[in-house]
């Protein structure tokens, strides 16, 4: 048995306090807190291996790195500059931090550790475990052994931007979506700082933005933007924008690289991600900052509320608390950043960027874009458990 396979997790009863479905970090961080306060938690997961088919770059914020005890050994270096690009690449902006502002990290290792701390804290997991639906109290799972069913006090909803949780009980969904793809391989160490490199450029990211983050030790190049909305699809544009991605001077793309991708809700937090039965964290509750479409530090926010309303209903067997966990209150505190992204949105000419970049050359367009970037307000606090 590995750490994070705890042999028969489903066992013969088949019942739990709580059915946990999917396991990135919304569900893995849902799942340890709700066991280390004494419940019954089974975490299932439809991936073989954590490690595998991971979903996001791994930018974490410095305010993650301050309130959430990531382990440092697989986080890489701090990156404080940040370069602008417009379309053609010419003249960009270069922000620099006074303080280190973002770290990427290692995915891999750092699901399997939060999957092990998880284990360590009593969570049943079951990899290679689909959650199939749900009917009254029992859900269907199906795993290595075929079809089984759950009896669960209360199902969360950690499984994604297009959750089947949400959809079976009756929550929002979301509808406004992203669509992001990358590329990740090793590169040399350099003499250049570590550095994250964002091109504002219509036709290869409508939208949203193609990066390039090199941090000295990984290289991440990626494009994301509307579904519908790439002229010649996304993984054209990944190949486009791979051809003349900045900032990685003096760095050979391998044959091999990682590929990573999925799709981004940023139509912000949705209103109704509760109900008697159950709730829903991370993308599958839409908490991913509408602007930088950043979800790592909104998921692991979102779950210490979600685990401390759970914590309350399950002490007091009172289901009707889950309703203090209302999307829309936490919503209205970031309405100005859905302005923006509805600005963003409407960015949808080169000539349009361009112009965007006048704006930015000027001192209060600097200052806009570091407030953005470097502003430690990825995602309201909801209360903490
Ligand atoms: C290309 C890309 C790059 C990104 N980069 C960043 C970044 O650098 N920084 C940042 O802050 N945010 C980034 N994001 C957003 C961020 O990655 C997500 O917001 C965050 O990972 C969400 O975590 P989660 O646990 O809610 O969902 P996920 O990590 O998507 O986890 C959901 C899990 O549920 C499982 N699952 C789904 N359905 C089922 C089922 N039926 N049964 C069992 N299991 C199921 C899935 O396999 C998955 O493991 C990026 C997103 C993308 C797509």
């Amino acid at each position: 048995m590995n750490a994070t396979d705890n042999s028969h997790p489903l066992g013969a009863a088949a019942r739990a306090d709580v059915l946990v479905v999917g396991a990135g970090l919304a569900g893995l961080h849902t799942a340890t807190l709700l066991a280390r306060r004494g419940h019954d938690v089974l975490l299932v997961e439809r991936r073989a291996r954590l490690a595998g088919a991971i979903r996001t770059t791994g930018i974490f914020v410095q305010k993650t790195l301050d309130d959430f005890p990531l382990p440092p050994e697989h986080l890489g270096p701090p990156i404080r500059r940040v370069v602008l690009y417009p379309p053609g690449l010419r003249r960009p902006v270069s922000l620099v931090s006074a303080r280190d502002e973002y770290r990427v990290g290692d995915m891999g290792p750092l699901y399997e550790t939060a999957a092990a701390a998880a284990v360590d804290a009593g969570v049943r997991m079951a990899l290679a475990t689909r959650y199939a639906g749900r009917q009254g109290d029992t859900c269907r799972l199906v795993g290595r052994g075929g079809p089984t069913a759950v009896r669960a006090r209360f199902v969360v909803g950690a499984d994604g931007a297009r959750s089947k949780v949400a959809r079976d009980l009756a929550l929002d969904r979301n509808r406004h979506l992203l669509v992001g793809a990358e590329e990740v391989f090793e590169v040399p160490g350099s003499d250049e700082p570590p550095t994250f490199h964002c091109v504002l450029d219509p036709s290869l990211a409508p939208g949203y933005l193609a990066w390039v983050v090199n941090d000295g030790r990984h290289a991440h190049v990626g494009v994301a933007g509307y579904a519908d909305r790439f002229p010649e699809g996304l993984r054209r544009a990944l190949e486009r924008f791979g051809a003349s991605a900045p900032g990685l001077a003096g760095v050979d793309r391998p044959e091999a690289v990682e590929r990573r991708g999925g799709p981004i809700p940023v139509g912000g937090v949705l209103r109704r991600i509760s109900c008697a039965d159950g709730l829903l964290v991370g993308d599958a509750a839409g908490a991913v900052s509408p602007l930088t479409a950043g979800g790592l530090d909104p998921c692991l926010r979102l779950s210490e509320f979600a685990a401390a309303v759970l914590d309350d209903a399950l002490r007091t067997g009172r289901p009707e608390v889950l309703a203090g966990y209302d999307g829309a209150a936490l919503r209205a505190r970031f309405r100005g950043r859905l302005v923006l992204r509805r600005g963003l949105a409407h960015v949808r000419t080169p000539a349009w960027a361009a112009a965007a970049f006048t704006l930015l050359r000027t001192p209060p367009g600097r200052a806009a874009a570091g407030r953005v970037l470097f502003g430690d307000r990825s995602f309201p606090d909801p209360p903490r458990g």
